[in-house]
């Protein structure tokens, strides 16, 4: 147990603390959301692989708050120790449990590699014992690495365009300078382990075990999360190692869909989400600027949204119980809709040509960028006294 005074300390897209009280307030407002706009019930069981933070964190706290789900998550996060502070997605989690028991609602955590087969089976024990058959489940990792049960070889995903170099410009998150950056061509190997480690092999081994666990229910379904983006990001995103992982993610969504809708009635979908601040997109060169511009743009147009309002609106709209989805051409839902309008796009690309070191602070919402860069770890959130030491140790339940 110790009591500490906690600051930041950040070194590019990295933070190095997380501030309990913080995260915990981050924790408050989503979950009043998900209370204040779900039916309160509706999902009998849920598991959320993923489920300390950004969208998974969100589609948790939607599963339990809005719809009223015993869930299980699954996270690999960093206990606290002594004056040693946790990861932010530990306290996240701290904070959902003690609202869930405050709430009479059930919640269970395993923090390990969701990639490994122990956890895996960890997690299909604790479903058998106390939960029961599952109606959800929501794949969310975000990983730079996955050891690939079957060989023992781990992977490294990387972010590099295919086929050519990738020259464009981005922002330095320690200096705020915008300079130009070339990223060099991955080679096959770079993609081959992309995809290893962000495409959609885990997914499938993960419904593979539940069902041979005898654990999904009739009409279970399951989501996992991709994204598209804009064309100034596409070398990077969608058309580099990244988006050949989600490509791979979204196949494997239409062969799980075609086996659930045989043995159980249910479905597998992935949905396409906004670009927003979590601590898997600031690591990818170029979109921190690029989300930005595009904040500034939604904003004006009042309809940005973060983590919360997206999966809430999901839910609602197309994932729900007794909600029937549509799909693009490719099947695939889309929740991005909002960015990828053509007025927000052009807005944004009009600013992408402009934007300097000099005009950031007017022309995008990098401010925005960084205060919710430093709210994932819990600083920066109003009504926090920074001042005052906080506990750094606390419990999943
Ligand atoms: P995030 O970094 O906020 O969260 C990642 C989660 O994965 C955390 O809960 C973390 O604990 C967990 N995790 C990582 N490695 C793990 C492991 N080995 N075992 C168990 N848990 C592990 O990420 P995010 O941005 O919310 O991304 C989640 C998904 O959403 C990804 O597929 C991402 O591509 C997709 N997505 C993100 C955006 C965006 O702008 N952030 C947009 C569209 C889609």
């Amino acid at each position: 147990m110790a009591n500490v005074v906690i600051n930041p300390r950040i070194r590019g897209f990295l933070c190095l603390t997380s501030h309990p009280t913080g995260c915990a307030r981050n924790v408050q407002r989503q979950v009043e959301i998900a209370q204040r706009t779900g039916p309160g019930s509706g999902i009998g069981n849920a598991l959320v692989v993923g489920s300390s933070a950004g969208f998974g964190l969100s589609s948790l706290i939607t599963s339990v708050f809005g719809y009223g789900a015993k869930a299980l998550g699954v996270c690999f996060e960093r206990a606290g120790q002594g004056e040693k502070a946790g990861s932010a997605g530990f306290y996240n989690l701290a904070e959902v449990h003690r609202l869930a028991a405050a709430a009479g609602r059930t919640v269970e955590t395993i923090n390990g590699d969701a990639y490994s087969v122990a956890i895996k089976e960890q997690a299909i024990a604790a479903l058998k014992a106390r939960f029961g058959k599952l109606d959800y489940l929501i794949y969310s990792l975000a990983s730079p690495k996955r050891t690939d049960p079957a060989t023992g070889i781990t992977h490294s995903s990387t972010l590099k365009p295919i086929g050519a170099p990738y020259t464009s410009k981005t922002i330095d998150l320690d200096t705020d300078q915008i300079k130009p950056i070339t990223i060099a061509t991955a080679t096959e190997a770079d993609i081959d382990n992309t995809v290893k480690v962000m495409g959609g092999e885990d997914w499938a081994l993960w419904i593979a075990a539940l069902k041979a666990a005898d654990l999904l229910a009739d009409g279970f379904r399951t989501v996992a999360y991709s994204y598209i983006g804009p064309q100034l990001t596409h070398a990077i995103y969608r058309a580099g190692t990244i988006g050949r992982a989600k490509d791979h993610l979204e196949a494997t969504a239409r062969s799980l869909n075609a086996e659930l809708l045989t043995s159980v009635g249910g479905g597998a979908y992935v949905s396409v989400n906004k670009a927003l601040v979590t601590q898997a997109s600031s690591a990818i060169p170029v979109v921190p600027l690029y989300i930005s511009l595009l904040y500034k743009v939604m904003k004006e147009k009042g309809s940005h949204e973060g983590t919360i309002e997206q999966i809430v609106r999901l839910f609602k709209t197309k994932i729900g119980p007794g909600v029937t989805p549509t799909f693009d051409d490719q099947g695939r839902i889309r929740i991005d809709d909002w960015e990828m309008a053509p007025a927000v796009q052009a807005a944004v690309a009009a600013l992408w040509e402009t934007v300097t070191t000099e005009n950031v602070l007017e022309v995008s919402d990098y401010a925005s960028f960084k205060q919710e860069f430093r709210s994932l770890f819990g600083f920066e959130v109003a009504g926090v006294d920074y001042q005052t030491p906080s506990e750094t140790e606390a419990k999943l339940g």
